[in-house]
């Protein structure tokens, strides 16, 4: 099939790139030229395991291409997915104003019948409003051309994003249309092969079913923090208490895990964009509100954590943090519970020596060259001359610590772990002192 993807951003690279690697061809479309300019010379712009070399055994297989021509771009696909960011308006509410323009961009310029597959994660409604904006385009020209909306929202993780296209759980369509059923089959029948994975319904039952697992997920996050600070009063161990419910196939282990906090590009703001979409219409979202309110409450706890480990004093310090992107495995930085925690230190005149596997270089995007802040390119690099560690991020690289060294080298032998990520019998056992999410030691 022949696929256009408006938006080469995480959802839109990664959509082009698995449908082209299963034989479609595809043209990536986006309106930042550098961007564009970068994939056609093989460079990726984002990191995600698995996509360079994808990307360049598709190119060179002549199946994937990268452009700014959006009429030509129109013209290629009879499929054009929409796959462009919806951040939060001043409200919470999800800023249409990127996908809605592409819907004018392909009403200006189709010039045969279109699918129009929305993949951004939309409020409940949206694919009404593409629809009107396509016609009203259309109209404007004076032309009539057959088209459909439909919608498809996307359930992939960064850091895993290739694995869960390829092999998500389910790929969810809403339609009313029986040219649309056949086409989506068409597009996603090699991930389809060994059991059903298509689920038909209509439009706002599939809008609303991403706005409701991701809700979900945040959810279960801060249910489990709202646990674990509970644990930190009483004198108990969240890791012991996840342990003891994650057992219970009810519950199960997945997003149970004690820590500082929920970030990223799509939880803060689709539990914001749904809770808006509550009150437009007049319903009390309770616990959308309380699971938003736990969050931003649990994300100020490794600064309140160091704080009280020194005493109010934070003027001066020097504190390691290990991981800067919002989750390991990927160089997302939006929203992350490291930004709250230095832009709290630095407010504080504390300076910040910080290490990432793959963000040192989202975080100068973000933040530029700063004296307070240092990005080592070594782990252990951020150590010398800190008065503290903090750990963000459950990166791998960051299990496996020599205690002792620690513990030599901190000039006060303070760890924070917003992770949980050690035995603290182990870590107290070096001298250092440990302060960990709901594990019972709090300050
Ligand atoms: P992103 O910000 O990484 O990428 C969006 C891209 O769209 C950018 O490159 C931007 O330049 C481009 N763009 C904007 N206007 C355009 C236009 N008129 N024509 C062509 N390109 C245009 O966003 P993302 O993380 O890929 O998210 C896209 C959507 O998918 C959002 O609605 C998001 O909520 C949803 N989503 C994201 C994830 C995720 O993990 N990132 C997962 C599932 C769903």
């Amino acid at each position: 099939m022949k696929i256009t993807i408006f938006g080469s951003g995480y959802v839109g690279l990664v959509t082009g790139t698995c449908l082209a690697d299963v034989g479609h061809e595809v043209v990536c479309v986006d309106v930042d030229a550098d961007k564009i300019t970068r994939l056609n010379r093989g460079e990726v712009p984002i990191y995600e395991p698995g996509l360079e070399s994808m990307i360049r055994d598709n190119r060179e297989a002549g199946r994937l291409r990268f452009t700014t021509d959006a009429e030509s771009a129109v013209h290629f696909g009879m499929l054009q997915f929409i796959a462009v960011g919806t951040p939060p308006d001043e409200d919470g509410s999800a800023d249409l104003k990127y996908v809605l323009k592409v819907a004018e961009t392909i009403g200006k310029h189709m010039s045969e019948y279109k699918v129009v597959v929305d993949k951004s994660t939309v409020p409940v409604g949206t694919a009404d409003k593409v629809h009107e904006v396509l016609e009203r385009t259309l109209e404007a020209r004076g032309a009539e051309i057959d088209f459909d909306v439909c919608s498809n929202p996307e359930f992939l993780k960064e850091g895993a994003a290739i694995e869960d296209f390829t092999k998500g759980a389910r790929i969810i369509i809403g339609t009313d249309s029986e040219a649309v059923r056949r086409g989506m089959r068409e597009c996603y029948a090699p991930y389809n092969r060994n059991h059903e994975k298509l689920m038909f319904m209509d439009m706002r039952s599939a809008e609303l079913t991403k706005y409701a697992a991701n809700a979900m997920l945040a959810t279960k996050i801060s249910f489990i923090n709202e646990i674990s600070n509970l644990a930190e009063h009483l004198g108990a161990d969240a890791e012991h208490v996840r342990h003891g419910i994650g057992s219970d196939p009810r519950i199960g282990y997945h997003f149970i895990y004690p820590g500082c906090g929920y970030g990223g590009s799509c939880f803060p703001k689709d539990v914001q964009a749904l809770g808006q979409t509550a009150t437009e219409i007049g319903y009390e979202a309770q616990l959308l509100e309380a699971v938003e309110a736990v969050n931003l409450r649990q994300k100020t706890k490794l600064f309140d954590k160091l704080d009280q480990a020194f005493d109010r004093d934070l003027e001066g310090k020097t504190i390691a943090l290990w991981g800067l992107a919002f989750k390991p495995n990927t160089d997302d930085m939006r929203e992350a519970p490291s930004r709250e925690l230095m832009e709290a230190l630095w407010k504080r005149g504390a300076k910040v020596q910080a290490f990432d596997p793959e963000a040192a270089e989202e975080c100068r995007r973000i933040y530029g060259e700063r004296d307070d802040l240092i990005l080592a390119t070594r782990r252990n690099d951020t150590l010398e001359g800190a008065d503290a560690l903090v750990i963000c991020t459950e990166w791998k690289a960051f299990r496996t610590v020599d205690f002792d060294h620690l513990q030599r080298t901190l000039r006060t032998p303070v760890v924070v772990d917003g992770r949980n990520l050690f035995d603290p019998q182990s870590v107290k056992s070096a001298g250092l002192l440990y302060y960990a999410m709901g594990r019972g030691d709090s300050l």
